[in-house]
């Protein structure tokens, strides 16, 4: 055991050093947009909760109502007992709303994405990833022993090239994106991608975690035939789920490991999420909250206008994105510093997820709080961001 120590110590000095280490902290969720760290409240701008429905009384009477019902856990994977009715409301209703014959819910996003990629392709198989694309897609590319590539973020003409020199020497080639990209905010050109696809019969996948619920309806989308999500983000509990059509969703019911070897969610789980697209759609303005309030921090910045509720701001060094966090949570907010290998090398960030639940006046606050105290960091960031 003397060697595991040692190895596990050197590595732990080496992240020190490089500032990359990470530590978990005890935080409470209060009242949601606000948290609880060290005895202090902050007001959370790092939480992915971008309606606040991971409070919301009807979901928690939803999800309390389930558990008094059905238990706490499902007592088996869903192929086996796990699968208990609630299910199929709520794959219904994803596949009403994404537009697509079928879904399948998973344990979570992450498991989504490694199920479902190693279900549809392998050997003798490309696998075509954009370069920002989330760490699961990578690992799911990873897992499925096809061949992997990536072309340069939301570079079409890249991806092009790619298909063109490789396309022949692959049985199946899947493209895989993001609608929104979960550390930079910006979005995909998914007309673009699905027309490239379908020009070279390749299957394109579109992680929408950070889209469903808060973005307008992309009428492209309806040219993705896979569509991946997570119920742990806009609402408001936990999940994931891919939409597709009937075939594709009775293969991955049968051969995705990660649905088959992994126990179903808790039935509160499932009723949660079923609760919160109820209050999504009784709501219709609530959807665009999060992004009006995006736009209204940019705009009090001066950084080009948000084109999703994640707004970036480019630090560069990990030692200056542990700073500029520090600084914020001394002034009350929690803006949680994003460093590799979550982002590129270079690229260490604040990034501030805007819910609705937060009030313009704390995101004028933020605001002023940032070019006040932070003017000599977010000088440089906002060049950055501009260039
Ligand atoms: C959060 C996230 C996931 C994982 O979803 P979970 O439900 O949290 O496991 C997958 N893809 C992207 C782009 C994400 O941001």
């Amino acid at each position: 055991m003397q060697s595991l120590d040692r190895f596990a110590t050197a590595k732990l000095d080496a992240l020190d050093k490089a500032a990359l280490r990470r530590r978990l902290v005890a935080t409470a969720r209060d009242a949601f947009p606000w948290v609880i760290r060290d005895g202090r409240r902050l007001l959370s701008f790092s939480c992915n909760d971008y309606l606040g429905l991971s409070t919301h009384p009807a979901v928690k009477a939803a999800a309390i109502a389930a558990t008094e019902r059905y238990g706490v856990g499902a007592g088996a994977s869903r192929l086996v007992t796990g699968n208990h009715p609630l299910y199929e409301a709520l794959e219904t209703r994803l596949a009403s709303l994404k537009g697509t014959e079928a879904a399948c819910v998973f344990g979570s996003g992450y498991l989504a994405n490694i199920g479902v990629i190693g279900a549809l392709v392998g050997l003798d198989d490309l696998i075509l990833l954009d370069d920002l694309a989330h760490a699961c897609l990578h690992a799911g590319a990873r897992l499925s022993q096809a061949r992997v590539m990536t072309f340069r973020h939301n570079d079409v003409t890249h991806a092009a090239a790619l298909l063109e020199a490789h396309r022949g020497a692959s049985r199946h080639v899947l493209v895989v994106t993001e609608t929104v990209f979960s550390m930079d905010g910006d979005r995909a050109p998914i007309a673009d991608l699905a027309a490239l696809a379908q020009a070279h019969d390749a299957w394109l996948l579109s992680d929408d975690a950070h889209g469903f619920g808060v973005m307008p309806h992309d009428p492209a989308i309806a040219q993705v035939p896979l569509q991946m999500g997570t119920l742990s983000k806009a609402v408001g509990g936990y999940g994931g789920y891919l939409c597709a059509s009937q075939p594709v969703i009775d293969l991955i019911k049968t051969r995705a490991r990660s649905l088959i070897y992994s126990t179903g969610l808790p039935p509160a789980s499932v009723a949660a999420a079923l609760a919160a697209l109820d209050v999504i759609a009784a709501d219709p303005g609530l959807a665009g909250e999060p992004l009006r309030k995006a736009r209204l921090f940019t705009a009090a910045l001066g950084l080009p206008e948000a084109e999703s509720p994640i707004v970036p701001l480019l630090l560069g060094p990990p030692e200056a994105a542990l700073r500029a966090s520090a600084v914020l949570a001394a002034e009350g907010f929690l803006v949680t510093a994003i460093r590799p290998p979550t982002v590129p090398p270079g690229t260490a960030r604040l990034r501030f997820a805007f819910s609705a639940a937060h009030a313009d006046s704390d995101i004028a606050r933020l605001a002023e709080v940032i070019t006040v105290r932070l003017a000599d960091l977010f000088g440089a960031a906002a060049h950055r961001v501009a260039s």
